[in-house]
């Protein structure tokens, strides 16, 4: 029997790494590197290369279930196909589309994302998002009004070229290892490495300056490098005036801020805001990295607004090696977007509040009616569930009662629902609550697109077969779609027949055949037609708004929407490791992750553990407003005192975390959180 080796994809974070798969009598037996891979050159993190831990895990759920009391009972397809219609159809006809609401997955592939919007839409329901509200919805929404695309400006070998690399929260080369190459390689072309970052990690281990900013200060740090580089004339007049608009409103407000204010702020020194903002300006190329350190905030959206600003008038964008870099999450988060994943948009980004765009798709879908309005965020299903607005909820690939802010309430959530079901590969928390639950195909095991952070959209094909009755998800949405009465407009064979559907749709993806984008590396968007190479750096010459101009907003901090206090002390922020991703329930079945960390810690400032008499090692009670967690104590002065900080994959951080809003993007403020902490 000969050994196959199949191209994929890692399905973690969104950097896209590429890897074959090597099999063997139909299993997956092994990895081979991707040399020629554009984005990792055949590298891969600790998380790609245990990938085959993943497939080949034993814990995967391989037939669908449904509920027996407390307890689940294995079924047949047939009558999980039927008791998911029934429960979605119940709710529409007793309380309307509008008590119906989908979570699409940036783990799932394009083409599945794809028709779970277009099925909930059909259905008259507005309500469609996915996990990019929790991570990078400020991104869509902050670059979108500064640049008119939501999106990475510039792909990631770019970085290369970079002189100066600002990186302003994040933690990259634990969040997105295979980036450091790239940043290494900029570092040793010349660049100066700037790192802001309230925390001391891995990534400010590579840093020429670290700014060691109070936490939530960014746009105090930002300001203050703007009022650096507009009072010593280092903005680019020539780029501001021919290509952007809104200067001389921030030449204004920055009259009357001072830089001693920013310092008090930030609790930097003068003298660093002052380098930083001569050494970014000044440069031939400046890269702004950001992540979720700048998007997890009420101020997520102006963070990001802020970001674009800087860049916009130091002339740092357009360019090879400028531009801005938003690190996003998962492996399929930009893609899920752009296919129409968000209640604010109809794939390719159309407004979902134009009537144009609603006959655009009644058209192309041959629907009589569709919904007209950004319906419910996932953060907003919460609250509409509570009060009784949403009954029936279709999960796939997310585990919202561990990746929530404030997870309590979220269980609140789906318990007052009247139908939950759950599509997933593992038995998740989430899953445990479901009245159904569908077994999925994992990502190797079926055959679609998927979108990178850097807009770089792959094909990989199926290399094995699902395990047990697991199905892929075009299959089971086309089935309960027909059983519903979408069967004439919601009938495909394959994934290649979606995509051909989403090319004719979605301007930005329409030269991108299967062929092309099956070939390694893919293609970057936008590609208009087959002929077209593929965009590696955007708005070189316009930016992507009505009349190719950037706007350049004036933004002042506002204040997180929670405080410390006498009962709760110390401010808790969370974020990722290298060894794990998102809610764990992948990494923490695969044991050469899980063993090297396996448990919740909480950071805490060796002068706060001596005032509070905790050791290094002791478990450890870490109480909010919202709940309790226990997590094992590492003393440790990469947190300041004041602050504590805790990795958000585990199920107990999310109990602890900060529901509160950004108004715009709707994200929650995970990295602000009261707490205190107490020996057990
Ligand atoms: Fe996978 Fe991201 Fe690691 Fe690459 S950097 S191997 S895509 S987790």
């Amino acid at each position: 029997m000969s050994t196959k080796l199949i191209a994929s994809l890692c399905p973690y974070c969104a950097v896209g790494c590429g890897l074959f798969i090597q099999v063997e009598k139909g299993k997956a037996t092994g990895i081979k590197y991707m040399i020629d891979h554009p984005t990792c050159v055949g590298a891969l993190c600790p998380k790609g290369n245990s990938v085959l831990e993943l497939l080949n895990n034993q814990e995967r759920l391989v037939y669908p279930l449904k509920r027996s009391g407390s307890d689940f009972i294995p079924i047949s397809w047939d009558e999980a196909l039927e008791l998911v219609a029934q429960g979605l159809a119940r709710n529409l006809e007793r309380y309307g589309p509008k008590s119906l609401g989908f979570l699409v997955s940036s783990r799932c592939n394009n083409e599945e994302n794809y028709l779970m919007q277009k099925m909930a839409r059909l259905l008259g329901s507005p309500n469609v998002d996915n996990c990019a509200r929790l991570c990078h919805s400020p991104t869509v929404m902050g670059l979108g009004a500064s640049f008119g695309a939501g999106a990475m400006t510039n792909n990631l070998l770019d970085l290369e070229n970079s002189k100066c690399i600002f990186a302003i929260g994040t933690n990259f080369t634990e969040a997105h290892p295979i980036v450091s190459r790239w940043v290494e390689k900029a570092k040793d072309n010349g660049a100066v490495v700037i790192v802001a970052d309230p925390r001391i990690t891995s990534t400010t281990w590579m840093a020429d300056i670290h700014l060691r900013l109070n936490p939530g200060s960014d746009i105090d740090l930002l300001r203050g490098m703007m009022k650096v580089i507009v009072d010593e004339g280092l903005e680019d007049a020539d780029f501001i005036s021919s290509r952007t608009t809104g200067f001389q409103e921030l030449k204004e407000s920055l009259s009357v801020f001072s830089i001693e204010e920013a310092a008090e702020k930030t609790g930097l020194d003068v003298a660093e805001i002052v380098k930083a903002a001569r050494v970014y300006a000044k440069s031939s190329a400046s890269a702004l990295l950001y992540s979720m350190g700048i998007t997890q905030h009420v101020s997520g959206t102006d963070n990001v607004m802020t970001c674009a600003t800087i860049a916009l008038i130091c002339g740092q964008i357009g360019r090879p090696g400028a531009g801005v870099w938003p690190m996003r999450g998962q492996n399929n988060v930009q893609g899920n977007c752009d296919v129409g994943g968000m209640p604010e948009f109809y794939p390719g980004y159309r407004r979902s509040v134009d009537p144009k765009t609603i006959e655009f798709f009644r058209a192309a879908w041959n629907a009589t009616d569709l919904p007209l309005g950004p319906g419910l965020t996932s953060t907003d299903m919460n609250d509409a569930a509570i009060d009784g607005r949403l009954k029936a909820l279709y999960i796939t690939g997310e585990d919202p009662i561990v990746c929530d802010a404030n997870v309590n309430k979220t269980r609140r959530a789906l318990e007052s629902l009247d139908f939950l079901v759950v599509q997933e590969i593992f038995m998740t928390p989430t899953a445990k609550m479901a009245d159904v639950i569908l077994p999925a195909a994992a990502w190797a095991e079926k055959s679609g697109s998927y979108t990178s952070m850097e807009r770089r959209v792959q094909w990989i094909d199926r290399a094995i077969e699902p395990p047990g009755e697991a199905k892929e998800g075009v299959w089971i949405i086309c089935e309960i779609a027909r059983r519903l009465g979408l069967g004439e407009v919601m009938a495909y064979d394959n994934p290649s027949q979606v995509l051909e559907e989403i090319r004719s749709l979605v301007p930005q993806y329409k030269g991108m055949s299967q062929e092309r984008i099956s070939r390694v590396g893919g293609v970057l968007w936008p590609c208009p037609d087959e002929q077209h190479p593929g965009t590696e750096i955007l708005h070189l010459q316009r930016f992507s708004t009505s009349d190719g101009r950037a706007r350049i907003f004036d933004l002042q901090n506002t204040p997180p929407g929670e405080v410390t206090s006498p009962e709760y002390p110390i401010l808790l922020s969370t974020g990722r490791i290298v060894l794990h991703y998102n809610g764990g329930s992948m990494t923490m079945r695969s044991p050469s992750l899980q063993e090297r960390e396996s448990e919740l810690y909480v950071e805490v400032n060796p002068v706060d553990a001596s005032n509070l008499k905790i050791a290094e090692g002791e478990m450890v009670a870490v109480k909010t407003r919202r709940g309790e967690a226990e997590a094992r104590a590492k003393i440790s002065d990469r947190v300041m005192s004041g602050m504590a900080f805790m990795p958000f994959h585990y199920h107990g951080t999310n109990l602890l975390t900060s529901d509160a809003l950004d108004p715009v993007s709707r994200i929650p403020e995970y990295k602000m959180a009261a707490c205190r902490i107490e020996s057990r």
